[in-house]
């Protein structure tokens, strides 16, 4: 016993490795990248492709659990793994989570509030869409974005004949541009049994559309950090989900916090739990898939994450110098415009 089956070979699949190994436990990674930052630590790697049926069913016979760094797992993938062994989290929360229009429809039927949004399949859906929002709004493709890939920033008089042809023609959800006081987002662990733990709320800076940095304590008040966590919660539950989940909220100028988007694994803004909580968001993960006891989330100390992207990896050794920062590389060969190479924490400068 003690294999956990991690799909996805990415650097949440290694820093989930690590926190498993801590426990004495062993990772088998599936990941269609050779070389990939969670094989390099990981007790063993099936290479193939996530459509391989059979590589799939045989690696899922080698371990005792499933879970998932990577939530785009084809949808029939996903059923030919869940009758061999425990997906945690299950398929649904999955599925939902691949699909804006299911995610923002799931939100809705808690009775969580979304930007203001309208479903897109063509042209005439978006004209519809831009008309009805009536101010600047974000076209994102239903499915597969990420870092704000699959996005397009348009208003009432934008040509929605152009836009769908640039974003190329896929569904996709129109929503009306939010104009939050603060970016924040929760990341919760549901155990088998049924307990949750909350991470602290942490507040979220995006540049060019990927995470920038993340800072604990939100300048959130005592109720704006509690109705986040109550919305994280309740999306947990609904979901019967058992390991994580992280929701994206804004916070509006009139202090409602509205979800934005979710996804149920380890999250790049959990990065700065790995340093500031007595159990970390990847080992809160290993501990609820194993049917384990939840650790204690609480914080001992205030802390930034900064993302460290492309070539900001280049001149790491500086990060080594700085008082109380902990540097976490991810162990990629290449660093490329865009890609997150690893990151840092440190306590904030007031
Ligand atoms: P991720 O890498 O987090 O999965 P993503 O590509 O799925 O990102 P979103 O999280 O939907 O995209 O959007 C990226 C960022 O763009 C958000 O974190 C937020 O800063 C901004 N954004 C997205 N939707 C809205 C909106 N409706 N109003 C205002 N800003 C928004
Ligand atoms: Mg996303
Ligand atoms: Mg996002």
């Amino acid at each position: 016993g003690g294999w956990i089956g991690i799909l996805g070979g990415g650097q949440l699949g290694r820093m989930t490795a690590l926190a498993a190994a801590r426990l004495g436990l062993r990772c088998h990674i599936y990941t269609p990248e050779a070389e990939g930052p969670a094989g390099q630590v990981a007790s063993r790697v099936t290479v193939a492709p996530y459509e391989d049926l059979d590589a799939l069913a045989r690696w899922a016979d080698s371990v005792d659990v499933i879970t998932f760094e990577f939530e785009n797992v084809p949808a029939a993938s996903l059923a030919s793994l869940a009758g061999r062994r425990p997906l945690r989290p299950g398929p649904r929360a999955l599925e939902i989570a691949q699909d804006r229009i299911s995610e923002k429809s799931f939100f809705a039927d808690l009775g969580i509030p979304t930007a203001p949004w309208v479903p897109v399949h063509g042209a005439d859906d978006l004209r519809h869409g831009l008309a009805h929002l009536g101010g600047p709004a974000l076209l994102k493709t239903a499915r597969l974005g990420y870092d704000g890939k699959g996005q397009l920033r348009l208003d009432p008089t934008s040509d929605p004949e152009d836009a769908w042809r640039s974003l190329g023609q896929v569904p996709a959800v129109l929503e009306g541009l939010v104009s939050f006081s603060r970016e924040v987002s929760v990341i919760v662990a549901r155990g088998l049994d049924g307990a949750v733990a909350c991470f602290d709320p942490t507040e979220n800076v995006h540049r060019n559309g990927i995470l920038h940095t993340s800072t604990v304590p939100a300048a959130l008040s005592e109720d704006e950090a509690e109705a986040a966590c109550r919305v994280a919660i309740r999306a947990a539950q609904a979901l019967d989900l058992v390991g994580l989940l992280a929701v994206e909220m804004f916070l509006t100028m009139d202090g409602q916090i509205i979800a934005n988007e979710m996804a149920p694994r380890p999250h790049n803004s959990g990065h700065w739990t790995m340093d500031a909580c007595h159990t970390d968001q990847f080992e809160q993960l290993v501990r609820a898939v194993c049917g384990l006891p939840l650790g204690d989330p609480g914080r001992f100390r205030p802390l930034r994450m900064l993302n460290l992207i492309g070539d900001d990896v280049l001149d790491w050794v500086s990060h080594l110098a700085r008082p109380g920062a902990r540097l976490h590389l991810y162990g990629k060969h290449e660093s490329r415009p865009g890609r997150k190479m690893g990151h840092v924490n440190f306590p904030p400068t007031p």
